[in-house]
């Protein structure tokens, strides 16, 4: 277990659409773990692998800080709903914006045993879903920004409602 270096706004690997995982490994194993680690780390509610450097689709997601979730390839399903409200990034340091997403998220994946479910969820949950799913296709929420970003005090710049 190890915290990665978070890669941020301007690095070309954030702007790359990531390969599905075929299979699971000891080194993606290791992987997930360590993006658990550097997420909880840098107190961000969820974290992408290509914001490790890494063009894999994996994402981690904790909204409540004890409950883990880690998709593989995963994929939305369904939306319904929609929020606005503030959005940060770990990749984007130190900065906020509004930003509309669906209130309501189901999304399909595989977990750390290569075994499909669904998760689904609203609110933070779902506006992370989504912010992390972007990532697997090369999107930042910078340009899905309504208005302009704002300056957040570091503590905070994580992605919180
Ligand atoms: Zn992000």
């Amino acid at each position: 277990m190890a915290i990665r270096n978070i890669r941020e706004i301007g690095d070309p690997i954030l702007e790359k659409e990531c390969k599905p995982v075929k299979e699971m490994t000891p080194r993606i194993r290791e992987l997930i773990e360590d993006m658990l680690d550097t997420m909880y780390e840098a107190n961000g509610v969820g974290l992408a692998a290509p914001q490790v450097g890494i063009l894999k689709r994996i994402v981690v997601i904790d909204v409540t800080g004890e409950d883990p979730y880690v998709l593989i390839n995963p994929e939305i399903i369904e939306t319904d709903g929609e929020q606005t409200g503030p959005e940060g990034c770990l990749s984007v340091p130190g900065k906020s914006g509004i930003v509309t997403r669906p209130n309501h998220v189901k999304a399909k994946a595989l977990d750390v045993n290569m075994h499909p479910y669904e998760i689904e969820g609203e609110e933070l949950l779902a506006r992370a879903i989504c912010h992390e799913l972007d990532h697997l296709d090369g999107k930042l929420y910078v340009d899905k920004v309504e208005g302009e970003l704002q300056d957040v005090m570091p503590v905070q710049e994580d992605e919180e409602e």
